[in-house]
């Protein structure tokens, strides 16, 4: 089938005058794969339609906010309620508190938390306030491990920097990149000799308990305890990244699914409810380091924003239950059962890593467990199977580094639909 996208063509066209690569966030751009993006012109429940007038069922859901699908009825009631209060006021509103009571109930590691609007600035302000806390300047994250933008975040890093080859981009000074030591994930003692190396000098461990950002890996057993332990021991803090976990695997995030807790948590997209929010909490006597308890600085004039704050709370009260949790399981379960079929029965070289409502579909016949075994991936592979994906009207992320994220408005019939585009697909490869 041809698909008309004179429109979403021309638009680009229009975009790459005037932003760089012709959009607001790198992997936005296709330019992993067929390297002309699809304008949307609006989104519902699981499905988006673009300019040209073509319906795709979406599986990127925003990058993962979209737990509840787009546009949904109470998150929008509740931003349209917001807006007619007022859009802003530089001075706190209810809802904040709102919103941290759901957060501190449901995350066990944090006891206080600040909100921010993005998740890279909760990654950020989370590795000041582990320097503030311990006195030390080094930080260990791992290969492969997406935290945001921040400079010294940014040394190896994964999603867009990944799929673009600037895992370290330039504009990052080099002592800035020189106090980032890096590890390899799954690998404990790629952590115990930088532990070794840098006694009383490293301020945090900062990681994704789930990596999301290479495509899905999983932590192997028993790789967050031994984190846990070694960095008790050695008097550092340990930092989960949790902007696409928090409650995507439980509500209690991949903290409460694997028991480990740590003392500070980096939130996002899902606690945004699709608007632009992020946080960072922890135990009381780290986060009265923070200004104006503590001496730390942070702050964001439309931090705790009404809208932000609206959304976020709707979308975590819709949310709550355990029986949303296993409905998404039983979904992801279908579509993953129903790949791994389909990949055996054509014979496909490729492997799912799968958690909870999210998973990646690798190219590779090696098991994706660390950043290297990630990259032998066959990227151009993966561009074909997006691009048939897309004239069937599914949309896939537009990179093999990226997670496959299910929604609360997706169905059976959705997942019987992709399940027959994704064997069209990998049989026309
Ligand atoms: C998306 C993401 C971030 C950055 O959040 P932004 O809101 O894009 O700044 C940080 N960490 C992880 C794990 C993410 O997936």
């Amino acid at each position: 089938m041809k698909m008309k996208l004179a429109k979403s063509k021309a638009l680009y066209k229009a975009a790459e005058k005037l932003m760089p690569g012709g959009v607001n966030s790198p992997v936005r751009s296709f330019n992993a794969v067929s390297g002309s993006p699809v304008f949307v012109a609006k989104a519902k429940g699981a499905y988006i339609y673009d300019e040209d007038g073509n319906k795709y069922t979406d599986y990127m859901s925003s990058w993962g906010p979209l737990i509840l699908g787009h546009a949904d009825g109470d998150v929008v009631k509740a931003i349209k309620e917001a807006a007619e209060l007022g859009t802003s006021y530089g001075a706190p509103c209810k809802n904040e508190i709102e919103l941290a009571k759901h957060v501190v109930k449901a995350i066990p590691s944090v006891e206080m938390v600040r909100m921010t609007s993005s998740g890279t600035e909760a990654t950020m302000s989370a590795v000041r306030l582990a320097r503030a806390f311990t006195g030390r300047d080094y930080i260990i994250k791992f290969e492969g491990c997406y935290h945001g933008h921040a400079d010294y975040l940014l040394v190896k890093a994964g999603s867009g920097a990944t799929t673009f080859g600037t895992p370290s981009s330039p504009g990052v000074p080099k002592a800035f990149a020189d106090m980032t030591l890096l590890a390899t994930y799954n690998d404990l003692a790629s952590v115990e000799e930088l532990f070794g190396q840098y006694p009383d000098k490293i301020a945090a461990v900062i990681l994704e308990p789930v990596a999301a950002n290479m495509g899905v890996v999983t932590p192997e057993e028993g790789f967050l305890e031994s984190l846990r332990r070694i960095t008790l021991e050695n008097g550092s803090l340990l930092i989960f990244d949790e902007v696409i976990t928090g409650f995507r695997m439980s509500p209690g995030g991949a903290q409460k699914a694997y028991g480990v807790i740590p003392d500070i948590t980096c939130l996002g997209k899902i606690i945004g409810g699709g608007l632009p929010v992020g946080a960072f909490g922890g135990r009381r006597d780290i986060m009265n380091m923070v200004a104006p308890s503590g001496p730390m600085y942070q702050a964001g004039t439309l931090s705790g924003n009404p809208l932000a704050m609206a959304a976020g709370l709707a979308t975590l009260r819709k949310l709550d239950g355990k029986a949303n949790y296993e409905r998404l399981r039983e979904l992801t379960d279908a579509l993953v059962s129903g790949i791994t079929e389909i990949i055996e029965k054509l014979g496909v070289k490729a492997r799912i890593n799968s958690v909870e409502s999210m998973f990646t579909i690798f190219f590779t016949g090696e098991e994706p467990r660390d950043y290297k075994s990630v990259l032998k991936s066959d990227t151009k592979m993966y561009s074909k199977f997006f691009e048939n994906l897309l004239r069937a009207g599914i949309m896939f992320p537009p990179s093999q580094f990226e997670a496959v994220f299910l929604s609360l408005a997706h169905t059976e019939k959705d997942v019987d639909k992709t399940l027959r585009a994704i064997e069209q697909s990998l049989s026309a490869l």
